[in-house]
């Protein structure tokens, strides 16, 4: 068997959303299971809309989740290789000229549609005389190229789809040379997938078609296919289409947020198959247990919420010194900064929490103070000694308190927590107790 080659090919047009991460991790995993290779490929074939700080933006985002790629490709530095295939396709008879507008296009469509018929591309073109051809050319400029394809069944077994098996006659023939010249993806991706020796592809459901005229590019080429499985589309978690509203699902949008690597990585690498979600926190475990073969065909419902209870998950795995810097970047004193994170990371969801519990500490949490326990903190208030306070603090006050007041229990500890905290929950009160530097001065 031949070395696993797998590409992720992302069009520098947008920045990477939870869409197109699928798609990577996808390849990514594929590639690190079987020892094999990663390309990162960037598919800049449209001079108009591909930006650089796109492309700087893709690599960002996949070394933020330790996506590490092997080489990359960009496909604006291969035209010529994509010109040579065409010239192949025109000598075997399988490219031809086509020059109707969008809009002459648009209305046999809708003719055919009307009619009951599938909006198959009808090949007019193919029975232009080079006269008619030389004319509209004069008249129109250099018309578009289409593929012609064999129309027979074709046929392929897709690791997540299962076999599949598409009739070519219902298909249109491809566009894969624009009328100003631009190569366009199908015809770029065929030459790269086969040049590069990409053994899996692995894209989103809305690539099956194309991948069938693919398939028929690379046999007229003269070349196997690799094996293709093509994963479902995300869905809202109500099942709502999220085509349009992936730009705000932007990985870099959730980085901001705070949302975790890991835990992205550990939703997006199960969600669809029937391995059960679990929180991974290192690439090996995640390798280890993907399978492409455990996704399903039905669209896959994605819930952002769910990466936040993933990264608090997360961040109760981490050491003081992996989160040292976003600490002390707060103003913690290094000497607290150990308590400060024992005390926190079980109450958070994201880093970004970790401001406000510093806040509270160091300036003091706005009391919160029931009428009927007005009189009860007041009296306990006096009682507390004088700062700084250490773990020993909070039983020694509460036992001085209950031995005053005669409370106990919930009556005596839930109105201490809230006017110290303002919180009815969190942490454990000795451990939060050395923190608070201002509560007896604001007593
Ligand atoms: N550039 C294409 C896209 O982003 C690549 C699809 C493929 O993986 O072949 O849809």
């Amino acid at each position: 068997m031949s070395q696993t080659i797998t590409r992720f090919a992302p069009s520098p047009t947008g920045f990477i959303h939870v869409g197109n991460l699928r798609t990577a991790l996808m390849n990514y995993l594929i590639a690190r299971k079987n020892g094999g290779t990663f390309i990162l490929r960037i598919d800049d074939t449209d001079p108009e809309r591909s930006k650089e700080k796109y492309v700087d933006g893709i690599k960002e985002d996949l070394t933020w989740l330790g996506l590490h790629w092997d080489r990359v490709e960009r496909q604006s530095e291969r035209l010529e290789k994509y010109h040579a295939a065409a010239e192949e396709l025109r000598a075997k008879g399988r490219f031809y000229e086509a020059f109707e507008t969008p809009t002459e296009l648009d209305l046999k469509r809708k003719k055919q549609l009307n009619m009951g018929k599938p909006p198959v591309y009808d090949r007019a073109a193919l029975s232009l005389s080079d006269g008619e051809k030389e004319k509209l050319r004069a008249e129109r400029g250099n018309g578009v190229w289409r593929f012609k394809l064999d129309h027979t069944r074709i046929e392929w077994a897709d690791g997540i789809l299962g076999d599949i098996s598409i009739d070519a006659a219902s298909v249109s023939d491809p566009v894969l040379i624009r009328g100003d010249g631009q190569i366009l993806y199908t015809l770029a991706s065929v030459v790269d997938d086969t040049e590069m020796g990409v053994t899996h592809v692995v894209r989103g459901s809305d690539h099956v078609t194309n991948t069938a005229t693919q398939i028929q590019i690379m046999q007229a080429l003269g070349h196997s296919h690799p094996s293709f499985a093509h994963h479902s589309l995300l869905t809202g978690p109500q099942g709502e289409a999220l085509s349009k509203r992936l730009g705000t699902l932007a990985l870099r949008d959730l980085r901001e947020q705070g949302v975790e690597p890991f835990a992205l990585l550990s939703l997006m690498a199960r969600l669809g198959s029937s391995d059960p979600v679990e929180l991974r926190t290192d690439m090996e475990s995640l390798i280890e247990g993907f399978d492409i073969n455990h996704f399903g065909s039905a669209p896959t419902k994605f819930d952002v919420q769910d990466l936040f209870p993933l990264t608090g998950r997360y961040l109760q795995t981490r050491s003081l010194q992996d989160v040292a810097d976003t600490i002390a970047a707060l103003g913690v004193p290094e000497d607290q900064a150990a308590q400060f994170w024992a005390v926190t990371r079980e109450n958070i969801e994201t880093l970004h929490d970790l401001k406000g519990w510093w806040r509270m500490f160091r300036d003091g949490a706005e009391p919160v103070i029931e009428e009927e326990d007005k009189a009860f903190v007041a009296e306990a208030m006096a009682l507390l000694p004088e700062g700084p306070f250490d773990e020993s603090t909070w039983s020694t006050w509460t036992a001085a308190v209950k031995e005053q007041t005669g409370r106990k229990g919930r009556g005596l500890f839930r109105p201490l927590r809230l006017a110290l905290t303002g919180q009815e929950h969190g942490p454990e009160m000795a451990a939060v107790m050395p923190l608070l530097q201002v509560v007896k001065a604001r007593a």
